[in-house]
C-alpha cells in the first residue's frame, strides 16, 4: 500500500527545504510515495495579484509578476542544479512561463478575468514547483489535472470520487510501486472537458486526502511548518502545545472553524477509507506530530481552539415567530435563495441570532429578512471555538469558559448538535485575548 506525503508552500519555499521534501520523499519510496505539492512560498498569492492587475488593464505590472515569478523559480531550479538546469526542466520552466504570458495578455486585452481564467493562471503555481521537484528526484511528473477530476465550479471545484479513482488507477498506481516515487500538484484539477479547476485556497491538503483515498493508501502525510495540530494557532498563543491523536470529528471540527493547518474538506475522503492522517513538521521529522484517526483517547475535557473570523452576527426578532410554524424555514429559505451559508444558530423565544461570512450579501438578506421579521447586524465578530470529545462528558465547561473569558463579552453562544465545539461569538478585535485567555485555562492549567 502506497503512501501520500503532501508538502505545504512554506515546505517548497527555497532550495534548502526542497532538498529535504527530496530526502523525506526518498527515505519513504521504499513504500511507493505520491508526493503532493503545493506552489513555492507565496506564489498563489503573487498569481492572483498578477492576475486583478491584468483584470484593471495594468498588463505591465501583470508582466513585472510574471518575471518575478519565472526568475524566482529559475534561481530555485539553479541553487539545485549547481551543474547547470536539465534541458528538460529549463524547457519546462519556459512552457509554463509562455503560457502565463498569455493567460495574462488575454485577460488584460479583454479587462475581464472570470473564475475560469483565475484557475488557469493559479494552477501555475503549482505545475511549476513539482517541475522543479520532479526532476531534482528523477521522478515522474504527473499532471494531476489528468486524476483529480472535478465539477466546472471554477475556484472551488468540487471531485468526483468515481472518476478519480480511475484515473489514478491509471495515471498514478503504475508508478507506485515498492521503491518509487511519483509528484503531482495539489489543489488543481480538471473538468471532464480538460478546463483547468482548483479546489480553493489551501486546497492542496484536499487533494492529498481525494489521492489517498483514491489509491487506497497507508497513510496521508500533511506535512507543514508546525509540529502537527496543536492546542491553539500558535502565532496568536506562542505556547500551544502540539496534541498526539486528534478524532477525525475533532479535526473536521477545527478545520472548519479556522484552523488553517487543514483545508476543512481534508478528513471526508479519509475518513469514508478510514485511511490514518499524520500532520507533521518538515524541518523536524523528528518532532511531534499528529495522528488523526476515528477512534483516539485523549485526556483533557478540551482538545483544541480554533477561532474564525470576521464573521457578521444577525439577529431576527419577530413577534409573530410565537407558535408559528413554518417560520425558521421561511428564515432558512432566504439564506438559501442568496446562496449564504449559516455557521451558527441560536435561538430564543422570539429571536434567531446566526453568523454568516462577513462578506455575505447583506444588503439583499437584510431586505428579504426585513419582509417578515425585524434584523440587528452585527459586523467585525469571531468565531472562538473550543473543540474536544470529551466536553459533552466534562460538567461545567461554559462556566469554565465564561470565568476565563472575564470582562470580554460573549455575544453568542452555541454548542454544536455533535457536542465537541463550543463555540462563542466575541468582538473581532477581542479574538487573540479570548483565546489566550481560554488557552491559559484548559491547556496551561491542571484538567
Ligand atoms: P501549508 O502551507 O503547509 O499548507 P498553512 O500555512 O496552510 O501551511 O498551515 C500551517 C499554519 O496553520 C501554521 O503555520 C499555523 O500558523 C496555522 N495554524 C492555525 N491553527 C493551527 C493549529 N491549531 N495547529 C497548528 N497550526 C495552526
Ligand atoms: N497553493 C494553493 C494556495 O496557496 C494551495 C495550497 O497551498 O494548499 O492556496
Ligand atoms: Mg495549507
Amino acid at each position: 500500500m502506497s503512501l501520500v506525503m503532501k508538502f505545504g508552500g512554506s515546505s517548497v519555499a527555497d532550495a534548502e527545504r526542497m532538498r529535504q521534501v527530496a530526502h523525506l520523499a526518498r527515505s519513504a519510496a521504499s513504500q511507493g510515495a505520491l508526493v503532493v505539492l503545493s506552489a513555492a512560498g507565496r506564489t498563489t498569492d503573487a498569481l492572483l495579484v498578477a492576475a486583478r492587475h491584468a483584470e484593471s488593464g495594468r498588463i505591465e505590472e501583470a508582466l513585472a509578476g510574471r518575471h518575478a515569478l519565472q526568475r524566482a523559480h529559475r534561481a530555485l531550479a539553479e541553487a539545485l542544479f549547481p551543474e547547470g538546469i536539465p534541458s528538460g526542466l529549463q524547457q519546462a520552466l519556459a512552457d509554463l512561463d509562455g503560457e502565463l504570458d498569455l493567460l495574462l495578455r488575454g485577460v488584460a486585452l479583454l479587462q475581464e478575468c472570470s473564475p475560469r481564467s483565475r484557475d488557469a493562471i493559479a494552477s501555475v503555481g503549482e505545475r511549476f514547483s513539482t517541475r522543479i521537484l520532479a526532476a531534482f528526484l528523477g521522478a515522474p511528473w504527473v499532471d494531476a489535472r489528468k486524476v483529480l477530476r472535478t465539477d466546472a465550479t471554477f475556484g472551488a471545484a468540487q471531485p468526483q470520487p468515481e472518476a478519480l479513482r480511475t484515473l489514478a488507477r491509471e495515471h498514478l498506481a503504475p508508478h507506485l510501486h515498492p521503491g518509487s516515487l511519483a509528484v503531482t500538484q495539489g489543489f488543481i484539477g480538471a473538468t471532464s472537458e480538460g478546463l483547468t479547476t482548483t479546489l480553493g485556497r489551501g486546497g492542496s491538503d484536499y487533494s492529498a486526502s481525494l489521492f489517498g483515498a483514491a489509491l487506497e493508501a497507508s497513510e496521508i502525510q500533511i506535512w507543514t511548518d508546525v509540529e502537527g495540530v496543536l492546542t491553539c494557532d500558535p502565532r496568536v498563543v506562542p505556547g500551544a502545545q502540539a496534541i498526539p491523536e486528534l478524532s477525525f470529528a475533532e479535526a473536521a471540527e477545527l478545520a472548519a472553524f479556522g484552523a488553517k493547518v487543514l483545508h476543512p474538506a481534508t478528513l471526508e475522503p479519509a475518513v469514508a477509507a478510514g485511511i490514518p492522517v499524520t500532520v507533521r513538521h518538515t524541518l523536524r521529522p523528528e518532532g511531534c506530530f499528529t495522528t488523526i484517526t476515528a477512534h483516539p483517547g485523549t485526556g483533557r475535557p478540551a482538545t483544541a481552539l480554533a477561532c474564525r473570523g470576521p464573521v457578521t452576527v444577525l439577529t431576527v426578532t419577530s413577534s409573530r415567530m410565537l407558535n408559528q410554524s413554518g417560520f425558521l424555514a421561511r428564515l432558512f429559505e432566504v439564506f438559501r435563495h442568496h446562496r449564504t451559508s449559516v455557521d451558527l444558530v441560536a435561538t430564543a423565544e422570539v429571536s434567531v441570532s446566526l453568523t454568516v461570512d462577513a462578506d455575505a450579501p447583506l444588503d439583499r438578506l437584510r431586505a428579504d429578512l426585513e419582509a417578515f421579521a425585524r434584523v440587528e447586524v452585527a459586523e467585525d465578530r469571531a468565531i472562538v471555538a473550543l473543540v474536544g470529545e470529551r466536553l459533552k462528558a466534562t460538567p461545567g465547561v461554559t462556566g469554565r469558559a465564561f470565568g476565563a473569558l472575564g470582562d470580554l463579552n460573549v455575544e453568542m453562544i452555541s454548542m454544536g448538535a455533535n457536542e465537541i465545539n463550543l463555540s462563542l461569538v466575541v468582538r473581532h478585535d477581542e479574538a487573540p485575548e479570548a483565546l489566550r485567555r481560554l488557552h491559559a485555562a484548559f491547556f496551561e492549567e491542571a484538567p
